[in-house]
């Protein structure tokens, strides 16, 4: 296989964090440091900041994303936003399934897999969260969770829309812990999501395809899980709230 097949995504998860005016100058100062990035850079925002955050990144390098979609266009889903919706008003990304969604708000497999195709069918690129909690670890399942978790929600999905896929691997035990997984077990995982991916798709898609490592993943420690062969960038939550981390993250990830 083939690293330089892939492109490197660093995406910020801000969470339920910023207000517009506060999107409006994190993007602002984010922007000059990440300029040089030889790497994608996304930031992934409530929904209440998208337009503050796409107005500040306009002609930047910065893309911006969504949190999560409902896989319904319309309809009485209260609370909820469309992939069509986020579309309509130019927005490229979204996080799908995410851990915080299936451990607070009851999301499963399924519903991960009908956002994903929601997602999709309107041209979104998403971000696919997968990652197994710390029991799971302990009990020696982890591959079978995150294989299943990957497998399911991307049932019904072509090669070609793959293009538009991204996994990001994290373990839930490392989510917003500072408990970071070594570089090895990041390696290790990303390495078995990429050859289901071969065994679902083939050999060509599973080169190609990009995939992250998500969990504690901060100044300090970026390089080192960065530099693994299968770790092809990062989903970034706390980090991603403060500007020179996030920036020296996009830096370890250009290199
Ligand atoms: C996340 O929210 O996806 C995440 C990885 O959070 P943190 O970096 O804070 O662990």
């Amino acid at each position: 296989m083939d690293k330089s097949l892939r492109k490197v995504v660093i995406a910020g998860n801000w969470k339920m964090n910023k207000t517009p005016d506060e999107a409006t100058a994190l993007i602002n100062e984010i922007k000059p440091l990440v300029a040089d990035a030889n790497c994608d850079v996304v930031a992934c925002v409530p929904y209440i900041d998208l337009f503050a955050a796409m107005e500040a990144a306009k002609g930047s390098n910065i893309k911006i994303g969504a949190e999560n979609c409902h896989w319904a266009e319309s309809g009485a889903f209260t609370g909820e936003v469309s992939a069509n919706m986020l579309k309509t008003i130019g927005v490229e990304y979204v996080v799908i399934g995410h851990s915080e969604r299936r451990q607070f708000f009851g999301e499963t497999d399924v519903t991960v897999q009908k956002r994903v195709r929601a997602a999709l069918d309107n041209g979104l690129k998403v971000i696919l969260c997968v990652g197994e909690l710390l029991e799971e670890r302990e009990q020696n399942v982890t591959m079978e969770i995150v294989r299943m978790q990957t497998k399911i929600a991307l049932l019904g999905v072509s090669e070609a829309e793959l293009e538009n896929i991204i996994i990001a691997y994290e373990p839930v035990w490392a989510i917003g812990t500072g408990k970071t997984a070594t570089a090895a077990q990041a390696n290790e995982v990303n390495c078995a999501i990429r050859a289901l991916i071969g065994e679902l798709y083939g050999k060509a898609a599973a080169d190609k395809i990009v995939v992250q490592y998500g969990g504690s993943m901060n100044a300090g420690n970026a390089d080192e899980l960065l530099a693994q062969y299968d770790v092809d960038g990062g989903l970034i939550g706390g980090a991603s709230l403060k500007a020179p981390d996030f920036a020296a993250i996009v830096k370890a990830a250009s290199k």
